[in-house]
């Protein structure tokens, strides 16, 4: 074994089916969808029929969603399109959120935005009673929550988040990039203006995603030309990856139960031999069902001050997963997001995130554990 996949909370590996089911869109189908004739009717039909896919599985209307290049630009147009369309003055959000939502906030925070940073637990979560007083100190505010954490894995609970915008007026953006497609959500249940999603994050293809905004919310488009996708996005749209991206979530949510019983044994029987074979190992984030995605175990290693240099000898021996430690110019930056929860100078050093998709294996898992071990144990003796 020397090619071992643990990263897919960076990106899924594309499902072969999702494949087959594109394949026509790229020399069979041709024509510009925006086209009335046939040829261009036969796209504007397939467009139509994923949105239809995706609207019925999150209970809201095929017209609430519009396709974007991927979640980093739906999670831009929400922020960008909300606080321009409304007019806000004041944004609420947390310092582990994804880049593509920390830095268009902190680009309209150096331009004179106020923004409330919240804080995060040991673990991760929010205070509520902490929102609701940013809420309640501000006039009208955007909070963008992610859904699940990316690098930790934790889970908030946008409901009561939802409800507690509901009470102030505001706002609510959630990045839902993470569970999309891995967890039920029900836009009807819960108080969200905009979520966002990427296809690639399950098992989709790469660059593309969706929008969606709640209806009667009313925001400035980001990318400006055609009158595409009903003027909320220029540019001609791309049938085949739209066709797959809704053909995967499609099969995602037939096979919801069964995938995330998988997954969640994967990550337990990690858990558990990770427990046994390194004492003191240590797991950033919460880790229970409930409170944390199956997909992500991010953990410490026990490594003392040294620094085991995990990610790039798990790499050297055909391993790959992320997260924790990177190392840029020479110099190794902890993750800011194990800053945030306020990690040890150790577990900064000496984290790496494991991240599971349905192709993986309990072997694998038994691989990697046997490598970790090479790699660990000279450290400690
Ligand atoms: N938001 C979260 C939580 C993510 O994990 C990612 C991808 O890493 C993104 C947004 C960006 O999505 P994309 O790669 O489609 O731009």
């Amino acid at each position: 074994m020397n090619n071992v996949y643990f990263d897919n909370a960076a990106s899924t590996p594309m499902d072969p089916e999702v494949f087959e089911h594109m394949k026509p869109y790229f020399c069979e189908h041709v024509g510009n969808p925006s086209s009335t004739h046939a040829h261009g009717r036969n796209l504007r039909n397939a467009i139509e029929q994923a949105r239809r896919t995706i609207a019925k599985h999150l209970n809201a209307t095929p017209q609430e969603f519009f396709f974007t290049s991927g979640g980093t630009e739906a999670d831009n147009t929400a922020i960008l399109g909300a606080v321009k369309g409304y007019d806000l003055k004041h944004i609420i959000t947390t310092p582990i959120e994804h880049h593509a939502v920390l830095h268009p906030v902190e680009s309209l925070e150096k331009a004179g935005m106020k923004v409330t940073w919240l804080s995060v637990d040991s673990k991760g979560n929010i205070d509520l009673a902490e929102l609701r007083e940013a809420l309640a100190n501000n006039s009208r505010s955007l909070v963008s929550i992610m859904h699940a954490n990316n690098e930790l894995g934790t889970i908030n609970d946008i409901h009561s988040i939802g409800e507690l915008c509901k009470e102030f007026d505001a706002i609510f953006h959630s990045d839902t990039v993470q569970t999309m497609a891995h967890e039920k959500l029900d836009l009807q249940a819960i108080n969200v203006h905009f979520v966002t999603a990427s296809a690639h994050k399950f098992y989709g293809p790469k660059g593309v995603g969706f929008l969606y905004v709640r209806k009667g919310i009313k925001i400035p488009a980001l990318i400006e030309g055609g009158s595409q996708e009903n003027n909320r996005r220029a540019g001609t749209e791309n049938p085949a990856s739209i066709a797959g991206m809704a053909f995967s979530l499609d099969k995602c949510f037939a096979n919801l139960e069964a995938k995330n019983e998988k997954l969640w044994a994967l990550k337990n029987y990690m858990k558990a031999e990770l427990e046994t074979h390194f004492p003191g190992v240590t797991f950033n984030g919460e880790v229970a069902p409930g409170k944390s995605l199956p997909t992500v175990l991010n953990v410490s290693l026990p490594c003392g001050e040294n620094d085991c240099m995990l990610l790039f000898n798990l790499d050297l021996m055909g391993i790959s997963a992320s997260g924790g430690s990177a190392c840029t110019s020479g110099a190794t930056v902890g993750s800011f997001v194990l800053k945030a929860i306020g990690a040890s100078t150790g577990a900064l050093k000496n984290s790496v995130r494991f991240s599971f998709g349905m192709q993986n294996t309990q072997e694998e898992v038994d691989f990697v554990i046997g490598k970790l071990k090479e790699i660990v144990s000279p450290q400690l003796a």
